[in-house]
């Protein structure tokens, strides 16, 4: 949509082809209905591309100012909560309305139901033959916004690799990315329903691949929560490359291992009557605290004071260093977004048209960028898809 109304004001002819009975579903399901739709702090560690410097060339012709611009001008007021915007209504649909209502005003034309199935390319005007499985269109220039896997009752059903795979394009394996982690352990199904802060540390063989802190939600099969979608993208592909995925919780995070065992040792000295059960209760959720005696291996009916160092030590071991084998992430249906797509390297970043097939263009998560919760997403789409519309358009 923002791609076809910024080559509408080129005075451009514009047509969107969509499958589902209406545009821009996916829209009304982000930030929780709220639609987070953009981050007034944009930073090169905010996105993933396997060419390095990619996101950044895109977000410094198109940012965050554009965005607001753009939205301005279709009507919409903004509402900034730490950096973190929505639109002032905290309702989605307002930003699907005053989209949906530019593309009517600048006379674009929404074909609802239409399949995309083939894209043709030709040395000639019109040189875009585009073959849904009702008719066939004509164009000069194509713009492919297909969307990737995630999600897809929304209607990104992954078509769209596809389509660019067969005019030439690299696909990067998709997978899912801001997603659940499904871990080993029959403890989780003791521990669903516990959400606490902790950090989460993601190792691949051995080695630390990313980390975030925030509040946790523990399940029956696993992990989830803004964190853990933080790190999920690189559990996807280690486990896509066959490798080992531990995921390491901290449920003290505000203190270090030290002040762990310091603070551990005043308090036993002064709750020596409690029961380990009472003693831990106090600190953590109640099912946490089970968890975390049983694994320790100190019965929960004991007293703090007649339990030995040997015991506490396995305990604060358990608390700052909660490991759990990561055995798989949960799927495309629950994924917010999908790290891979089509390869960057084969794509202008300055206008996001192909380097292959000149007057073709892809934008948005089809490519191979993913963004960290918080908006990131949703602004890589209106920048790709506002550049694309603009070099289309004129
Ligand atoms: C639950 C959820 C919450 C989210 N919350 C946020 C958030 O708050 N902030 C944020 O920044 N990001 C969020 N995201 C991510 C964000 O929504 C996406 O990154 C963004 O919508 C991608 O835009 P896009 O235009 O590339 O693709 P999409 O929005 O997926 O649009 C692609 C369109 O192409 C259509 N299509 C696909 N294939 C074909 C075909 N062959 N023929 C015809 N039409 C086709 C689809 O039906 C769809 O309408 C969220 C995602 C989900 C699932």
């Amino acid at each position: 949509m923002a791609a076809a109304i910024t080559a509408a004001r080129q005075n451009a002819d514009v047509t969107i082809l969509e499958h589902m009975d209406r545009v821009g579903k996916k829209l009304l399901s982000t930030g929780n209905g709220k639609c987070n739709l953009t981050n007034m702090n944009i930073q090169e560690d905010c996105y993933r591309c396997s060419q390095k410097g990619f996101p950044m060339k895109v977000l410094s012709k198109f940012g965050v100012e554009d965005t607001l611009s753009f939205f301005e001008e279709l009507g919409l007021m903004t509402k900034n909560k730490n950096g973190y915007l929505y639109p002032n209504s905290e309702q989605a649909s307002t930003v699907l309305d005053l989209l949906r209502l530019e593309l009517s005003r600048r006379k674009i034309l929404v074909v609802n139901g239409c399949r995309v199935k083939k894209i043709r390319h030709e040395n000639s005007p019109q040189r875009f033959k585009i073959e849904t499985d009702s008719k066939t269109f004509q164009g000069d220039s194509l713009i492919l916004a297909a969307g990737s896997k995630a999600a897809p009752f929304t209607g990104s059903d992954g078509s769209g690799y596809e389509l660019a795979k067969d005019l030439g394009h690299r696909i990067i394996l998709p997978l899912p990315a801001l997603v659940q982690l499904r871990c080993e352990g029959s403890h989780f199904k003791a521990l669903a329903g516990v959400r606490c802060e902790a950090q989460v540390s993601l190792y691949c063989d051995e080695k630390k691949m990313a980390e975030d802190l925030g509040e946790v939600q523990l399940t029956d099969y696993g992990i989830s929560g803004i964190p853990v979608f933080q790190v999920s993208r690189f559990a996807s592909r280690a486990l896509a490359e066959g490798k080992t995925v531990k995921a390491v919780l901290d449920f003290l995070p505000s203190l270090s291992t030290e002040e762990t065992r310091t603070f551990f040792s005043r308090r036993r000295e002064r709750l020596r009557h409690l029961a380990c059960s009472d003693f831990l209760a106090g600190i953590f959720h109640k099912k946490l605290a089970a968890v975390l005696l049983k694994q320790s291996g100190i019965p929960a009916g004991q007293l703090t004071g007649q339990t030995g160092s040997g015991a506490w030590n396995r305990l604060l071991k358990k608390i700052k260093c909660f490991e759990s084998t990561v055995t798989a992430t949960n799927s495309f249906e629950q994924a917010q977004v999908c790290c891979g797509g089509v390869d960057t390297r084969q794509i202008r970043p300055e206008n996001l048209e192909s380097r292959l097939v000149p007057g073709f263009y892809v934008t948005g998560e089809l490519l191979d960028v993913d963004g960290i919760c918080g908006g990131y997403n949703l602004q890589w789409a209106w920048s790709t898809g506002c550049l694309a519309g603009k070099s289309a358009g004129g």
